[in-house]
C-alpha cells in the first residue's frame, strides 16, 4: 500500500502564548523541529506537507535533514481553513491516508503515528488519539454552572488525526462558516456521518498553548534524552 502523508499545521499566531508557538525554542531547537522529526522518522509516512511561514519552515527542515518535506502552504484565518489550504498541496490519490497534525504538538511520537495509520488501514473512516479527562467538566454560562458532564464518557482528542484524502477533500468542501467553527478535523467527518475510531493517545502529546506548557515540554524532552531516545 502507498505510504501516508502528513499535513502539519503551523500557521497559528499563538495568541494565548503571545508569539507563534511552533518556533519557540525547546532545549535549543524550535518546537516545530521535534514535530517534523517525528514524521520524518515514521516509516508509514512518505511525505510531509506544512502550512505556515514557508521560508522559515523550509530552512528549518533543510538544516535538520527533514527531506520528506514536500511543500508548504499559506495559513488560513482559522485552523480548518489552514488545513483546507494544506490539502490543496497534496497531489496524492483519494485512497492515500493523510494525517493532519497540530504543529504545536511537538511531542508526538512515531508510535502514535503508527497507531492512527493502522486504524484507518483496518477500515475506520477516521482515527484519532484520545485520552480520558482527569478534571470534572462543567457546562457554564459566564461564571454560572449549568451542568456537570459524566466524565466516564468524555475523552480529550489529540492529533495526528488520520483519514483517507478523498474523504477529507469531501468534508473540507463544507461552507466556510462550518469549517471556521471546527476545532478538529474529525468533527467534520462525524458531521458527514463518518465513523471515527479512537486509538490510545499519549499524555505527553500536549499542545503548546500557554507559557507553563514550555516547562513541561522541555522536561519531557529531557527525560526522553536520558532514556536514550533522541530528545
Ligand atoms: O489554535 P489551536 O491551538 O487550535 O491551533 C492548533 C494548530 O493549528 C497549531 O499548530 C497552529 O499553528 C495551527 N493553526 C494554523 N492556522 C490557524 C490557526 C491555527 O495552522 N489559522
Amino acid at each position: 500500500m502507498a505510504g501516508a502523508v502528513a499535513l502539519v499545521l503551523a500557521g497559528g499566531m499563538g495568541t494565548r502564548m503571545g508569539r507563534p508557538k511552533q518556533f519557540i525554542e525547546l532545549l535549543g531547537r524550535p518546537a516545530l523541529y521535534y514535530t517534523l522529526r517525528a514524521f520524518q522518522e515514521a516509516p508509514e509516512v512518505d511525505r510531509i506537507y506544512a502550512v505556515g511561514e514557508a521560508r522559515r519552515i523550509e530552512a528549518l527542515a533543510s538544516r535538520a535533514g527533514i527531506d520528506k518535506l514536500a511543500g508548504c502552504g499559506r495559513p488560513g484565518e482559522s485552523r480548518a481553513l489552514s488545513a483546507r489550504n494544506g490539502l490543496l498541496l497534496c497531489g496524492e490519490g483519494d485512497e492515500t491516508i493523510c494525517l493532519i497534525h497540530d504543529g504545536s504538538r511537538c511531542l508526538v511520537t512515531p508510535q502514535l503515528i503508527r497507531r492512527v495509520v493502522r486504524a484507518v488501514e483496518e477500515g475506520a473512516d477516521g482515527a484519532i488519539p484520545a485520552v480520558p479527562v482527569s478534571d470534572t467538566i462543567k457546562v457554564v454560562e459566564g461564571d454560572r454552572v449549568l451542568k456537570t458532564l459524566d466524565r466516564s464518557s468524555l475523552r480529550a482528542a489529540q492529533t495526528p488525526q488520520a483519514f483517507r484524502l478523498g474523504l477529507l477533500r469531501r468534508v473540507f468542501s463544507a461552507p466556510e462558516e462550518v469549517l471556521g467553527a471546527a476545532t478538529d478535523d474529525a468533527s467534520l467527518v462525524e458531521r458527514a456521518g463518518g465513523e471515527v475510531r479512537l486509538v490510545p493517545g499519549e499524555r505527553t502529546n500536549i499542545k503548546l498553548t500557554s507559557p507553563e506548557d514550555l516547562v513541561l515540554a522541555e522536561a519531557i524532552l529531557a527525560a526522553r534524552g536520558r532514556r536514550g531516545l533522541r530528545p
